[in-house]
């Protein structure tokens, strides 16, 4: 069958092992049913996931005007310290701020290629923790609003990583750190105006399982304008990447607004 579409990420369901969806053109394909199956992947242009261009896309799925103009890429998605909604502020447009940054968000330590702490939505969770292919998480404060998250992510982030190392995630490289004990030393960092927030420590960890069934030893990442036309044997799915017998990996997240035809058997 082939289909051919915009790609978007992968929507993910939170079962053992995480089941992903990958909808092109509206057609959802079950992308855990391709595993062992050789598929096809052909570059076929861009669509700006905004305006529909079909220019080169900048970042995020979007063409570089929209880039700089559509409200959910502002400065704050990346930096939540510089959020501004709860001072009434406006970045770009205040009533999708408002919405977006005045709703519970959690300071997260999670295991994926190493420790690293990060910062969602409550409403992610654990969407977001799939995302970015993380084996294990736990929350560590829980707050009101984006902002107070932020400068929470700002103070951990002296102490540890805030970065995913995507080469060792998809090797299955596991720390063996004990993500509780962590978390209890970095408490000590989390800033006053966040410590009402700290939550109880008797929460558990998270485990998730990915769909693979084995794991690369080296990594190549597929560019589809260097290589327009790829088959392999799907041999698992972690985070946003569809992972390969031959090594090669290709990330989703970051194709976002690349249009594909995908082919795969049946
Ligand atoms: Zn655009």
């Amino acid at each position: 069958m082939t289909e051919k579409g915009v790609l978007i990420k992968m929507s993910v369901r939170a079962e053992t092992p995480v089941q992903y969806t990958l909808n092109l053109n509206d057609h959802p394909v079950l992308m855990n049913n391709l595993i062992g199956q050789t598929i096809q992947i052909r570059f076929s242009g861009y669509q700006c996931l905004s305006c529909g261009a079909t220019r080169k896309i900048f970042r995020q799925g979007y063409c570089y005007d929209c880039f700089y103009k559509q409200p959910d890429v502002g400065e704050w998605v990346i930096r939540p310290e510089l959020s501004k909604a709860h001072l009434g502020l406006e970045d770009r447009d205040l009533a999708y701020e408002k919405e977006a940054q005045l709703q519970p968000h959690v300071v997260y330590l999670a295991e994926s290629g190493g420790a690293k702490v990060g910062v969602t939505r409550k409403s992610q969770i654990p969407t977001r923790w799939i995302d970015q292919g993380a084996s294990r998480a736990v929350a560590i404060v829980e707050t009101p609003n984006r902002y107070l998250a932020g400068i929470t992510e700002v103070a951990l982030k002296k102490h540890i990583s805030d970065k995913t190392n995507w080469r060792r995630m998809l090797k299955n490289e596991q720390s063996g750190m004990d993500l509780m004990e962590i978390r209890k030393r970095l408490l000590d960092f989390v800033p006053e105006e966040a410590r009402p927030y700290i939550l109880s420590d008797t929460l558990r960890e998270t485990h998730i399982d990915y769909p693979v069934t084995t794991w690369p030893s080296r990594v190549v990442s597929l560019n589809l304008s260097k290589t327009p036309e790829y088959s392999g044997t799907l041999s698992g799915i972690r985070g946003q990447y569809l992972m390969f017998t031959d090594h090669t990996v290709f990330n989703i997240r970051s194709n976002e607004g690349t249009v594909i035809e995908l082919t795969w058997p049946g």
